[in-house]
This record gives structure tokens, C-alpha cells and sequence, in this order.
């Protein structure tokens, strides 16, 4: 089984290479050129954040090689997009698209169904927002995106392959947009054609539910724009970053976080 996985070493070394150094360019220039100067001590928060981070990769690790070959196994049986016979690099892009637009899908479910949003808003009880915040998720909001991805990928055809190359892709624009940067705001108008920017995931991460229910873009801006639930402004001072019915002490510590979807 995990030799599929492992058949293709290096785009999966470059995607995980990709994640690590964006991760920590990101992290230093924050350092340098913060957005929000009063946030939690910056060791502290990414303690927190990577040992959930840690915590996924258990998860994430296994369900890899054993879709690398489900994948493998469900392409000899269904081709999906395959039957339509597209050049290589048209079924990549083709697919690569269907994946994101299933990510923005996900990512709004979780918002509208509250068993879901119980598991998601682990992600949002981060009242410090840095590249950091992106690698902090729910474990269990991980085993049910990994569950759902098994029969969507198989049915639309996609091999490994596609998948490490959107992960390659996602990823930076993933830490990109939580990142705590300071970017000229037209810089940031100009990113925000192409994918979701700093400024929009900002305010995807505001306490208030009309505007935290918007911006669920994860690659590409343009589902938001499609589907209406895109959410634009220049001035952030009035933004409070966070839940509103905890306070930021209860939220910062990593078995409250992860007991906290069972809560009554
Ligand atoms: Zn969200
Ligand atoms: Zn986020």
C-alpha cells in the first residue's frame, strides 16, 4: 500500500518543503512587519498551535497512504474525469478546480451546520490571528474532511498526484492569508482577484457571525465571488479577532480546545 504513496517522493517532499519554509518566511516577517501589534506572546501561541498541528498529523499521515491507494485502486475501476480523455495538464487544472471548489463547499457546511461548526470554531477561538492559526483544527474536523475526501476524490477520478499538487498549491495560500503581514492595501486588492487575501480572512475570523460567515475561499477567491459570500474592507480597526462567548484564557489552552467540541 505505501508504496504508491511513496512512488512519488518528490512532489510529496516539495509540498511538505513548501509548507515548512512558506511557513516560517511568513512567521518571520510578521515578526518584522506585524498587522495587529497586540496579540498573545508569539512562542506561546505557536506552541499551541503546533502541538494540535502535531496532533492532525497523526491522522493525516495514514489517511495519505491509504488514499494514495484507494486512489490507485478506484482509477483501474471508475476513471471519472479520465473517460472525458483531456490532455494531462487540462485534467490536472480541471481537478485541481473541482477539489478547491469542494474546499470552499466544506468550509461553508462548516459554518452552517452546528455539529460541524462545534469542531470548526475551535479554529475561529483564536483570538490571535498568525501563520500559526493555520495549522489549528479540531481533530475530529480532520477526520471528517478526510472521510468525505475518499468517495468525492474516487468518484471525480483523482489520483494522488492531483491531490499533493493542490496541496502544494493550497497550502501557502492557506498560510498566506492567516498570516499577521502588513501588505500596502493595494497590494492586497490586487491579491484578492487571484486568491483569498490576508485582509479577507481576517475578517473571516471577526467575532461577529455576519462577518465571519463569509470569505470561505481556500485557494481561489473566485467561489466566494460566485456563490455571494465575499466580504471586503480596507479599515480592520474595529475588528475583534476570536469567539465572543469565551474568554481569550479559556481558549488558549490545548485540552480546553480539544474537550471543547463535546461541551454541552
Ligand atoms: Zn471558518
Ligand atoms: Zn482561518
Amino acid at each position: 500500500m505505501a508504496e504508491i504513496f511513496f512512488s512519488i517522493p518528490d512532489l510529496r517532499i516539495f509540498s511538505y518543503g513548501t509548507t515548512i519554509t512558506g511557513g516560517l518566511i511568513l512567521w518571520i516577517i510578521e515578526g518584522i512587519n506585524p498587522y495587529f501589534s497586540r496579540q498573545m506572546p508569539r512562542g506561546l501561541h505557536a506552541t499551541l498551535n503546533l502541538s494540535m498541528a502535531g496532533l492532525n498529523l497523526l491522522i493525516l499521515l495514514p489517511s495519505g497512504i491509504l488514499m494514495a491507494f484507494m486512489l490507485d485502486w478506484s482509477r483501474n475501476v471508475w476513471a471519472g474525469i479520465g473517460m472525458l480523455a483531456l490532455h494531462p495538464v487540462v485534467e490536472a487544472i480541471v481537478i485541481i478546480l473541482f477539489i478547491d471548489l469542494w474546499m470552499y463547499v466544506w468550509h461553508r457546511l462548516n459554518h452552517e451546520i452546528a455539529l460541524l461548526w462545534r469542531f470548526h470554531s475551535v479554529h475561529h477561538s483564536d483570538s490571535t490571528l498568525d501563520v500559526t492559526t493555520s495549522w489549528r483544527f479540531h481533530y475530529m474536523e480532520i477526520l471528517f474532511s478526510e472521510l468525505l475526501r475518499f468517495p468525492l476524490f474516487m468518484l471525480i477520478g483523482a489520483g494522488i498526484e492531483h491531490l499533493l499538487l493542490y496541496s502544494l498549491l493550497m497550502t501557502p495560500v492557506i498560510e498566506f492569508q492567516h498570516s499577521n503581514i502588513s501588505i500596502p492595501p493595494l497590494m492586497d486588492r490586487l491579491v484578492r482577484l487571484i486568491i483569498p487575501s490576508p485582509m479577507m480572512h481576517r475578517l473571516h475570523h471577526s467575532r461577529l457571525r455576519s462577518e465571519h460567515d463569509t470569505n470561505y475561499g481556500s485557494m481561489l477567491s473566485v467561489w466566494d465571488r460566485l456563490f455571494s459570500s465575499l466580504l471586503v474592507k480596507d479599515n480592520l480597526d474595529d475588528l475583534r479577532l476570536g469567539l465572543d462567548h469565551e474568554s481569550d484564557s479559556d481558549q488558549q489552552r490545548l485540552f480546553v480546545l480539544l474537550l471543547r467540541p463535546f461541551r454541552p
